[in-house]
């Protein structure tokens, strides 16, 4: 049920208005509130702990419909919550896609029964995510599709892609881009070099990307509308939005944990479970994206949550699918690696998973204004823990992070006033 809570001196960090101090919060019929008018209701003790707007998730791929084995619906946003997102956007590549307004109004109803937290879904933007025909976007937009993106592939054609630009302008649905340039791709999965010949498997040079991301600010401009670069991976493609976006051209970017904290180097170690695609770079890459994101180029950071089973990662690194679970571990990694590195202060840090996600989708989210939905994620940003894979609420175990040492989790998250999570120890803060 919905609380009534008063929550007692946290540490209030809202990047929607620049605070970062401690005072009290209140929460009433599932909306924030001024404290006076959360009387009657709980109390909790948030001494020590950082509240921020719910955490939101831009790049997940939940496998539901078609794919349960590795992760469905329920499974995929109580991993979210326990990682500390309200809030995820579901990925279009599933079997069926959700190219239709159909399958894309079951999913929703489906999230409506059994998620945990919020689910927005993404609309792909070609039928069939094939890039030779526009999914109807009117329909997908009347059925609830909060963005469109054909993630997994990429659009190749510039013609198609600029149409799809100027007809998402007209419905003013976000555009997020997997960039990727099938040729120059060339089936590859690996960073090119010495590493790709021990792997046995083919490279995929960063140009397949660069070459897309420069694609898209010429197209965004073109058609006077934004487009979200998915996933960032290589140095290049960070300096080309930091260029277009100095000049003015609507383009915004996200960066994964895994680009954040590996290299491709990890691919020796974990194997197929540092398989992803983008394929992890090298580290001058590493340290552009880390850049990107302490310069404002990157604004949002997404987990590309990408469970598999073990059996299908279970073979030669050229045929395993790529990606990586990461939405119950992407807060604490980004944590160490931006915020206790000193690269970034805690409401910048924040902002990357509430205002930046937030204002690539244009929907009223990541505030802890009053009246806003209460949405809210509690975090310890000092505690101690260790990855363990055994514990993921998530279906699968592909992840190169077992083992880890980390700073900094998130105790508990609030989903419009309910529970979505709440950490074992949290519960000896509430009263009453
Ligand atoms: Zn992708």
């Amino acid at each position: 049920m919905q609380e009534r809570l008063i929550i007692r001196n946290a540490r209030v960090v809202d990047p929607s208005c620049g605070d970062d101090d401690v005072r009290d919060v209140g929460v009433a019929d599932g909306l924030i509130v001024p404290p006076s008018q959360a009387g009657g209701g709980a109390c909790l003790d948030a001494r020590g702990l950082a509240l921020t707007p719910g955490l939101i998730d831009l790049h997940v791929h939940l496998r539901d419909p078609g794919q349960i084995d590795k992760e469905d619906i329920a499974s995929g946003t109580r991993a979210a919550a326990a990682g500390g997102f309200t809030a995820v956007l579901a990925m279009p590549n599933t079997r069926p896609p959700m190219d239709n307004a159909d399958a894309l109004r079951a999913t929703l109803a489906r999230a409506q029964e059994f998620a945990a937290v919020r689910v927005l879904q993404a609309g792909a933007l070609s039928i069939g995510l094939a890039g030779r025909e526009l999914a109807d976007f009117a329909a997908l937009r009347a059925a609830g599709a909060a963005a469109l993106t054909d993630d997994g592939r990429c659009v190749q054609s510039n013609a198609l892609m600029l149409e799809a630009l100027r007809r998402a302008r007209a419905l003013g649905l976000a555009v997020l881009d997997h960039c990727e340039d099938e040729g120059l791709a060339a089936r590859g999965c690996v960073h090119p070099g010495e590493l790709a010949r021990s792997l046995g498997a083919l490279p995929m040079a960063a140009a397949a990307e660069e070459a897309v991301v420069a694609r898209d600010a010429v197209l965004a401009r073109e058609a006077g509308w934004p487009v979200h670069i998915q996933h960032v991976s290589s140095g290049l493609s960070v300096d080309l939005v930091r260029w277009a976006r100095s000049r003015g051209l609507p383009l915004t970017a996200e960066a994964a944990p895994h680009h954040i904290c590996l290299t491709a180097e990890a691919c020796l170690e974990h194997g197929t479970n540092a398989k992803m695609n983008p394929p992890l770079r090298g580290a001058d890459d590493r340290r552009a994206i880390l850049d990107g994101l302490q310069d404002g180029t990157i604004t949002v950071i997404a987990s590309d949550h990408a469970p598999h089973t073990a059996a299908e990662k279970d073979v030669a690194f050229q045929e395993a699918p790529s990606g990586i679970v990461g939405v119950e571990v992407a807060l604490a990694l980004c944590l160490g690696e931006l915020y206790h590195s000193g690269r970034l202060p805690l409401l910048d840090f924040v902002g990357k998973f509430t205002t930046g996600p937030a204002r690539v989708l244009g929907l009223p989210m990541g505030t802890l204004a009053a009246g806003a939905p209460a949405d809210l994620t509690f975090i310890d940003v000092d505690r101690e823990w260790v990855i363990d894979v055994r514990q993921f609420l998530s279906r699968s175990r592909n992840c190169p992070y077992h083992g880890r040492r980390c700073r900094g989790r998130a105790v508990a998250t609030l989903v419009g006033g309910r529970w979505a999570w709440r950490d074992p120890e949290f519960d000896s803060r509430l009263r009453g």
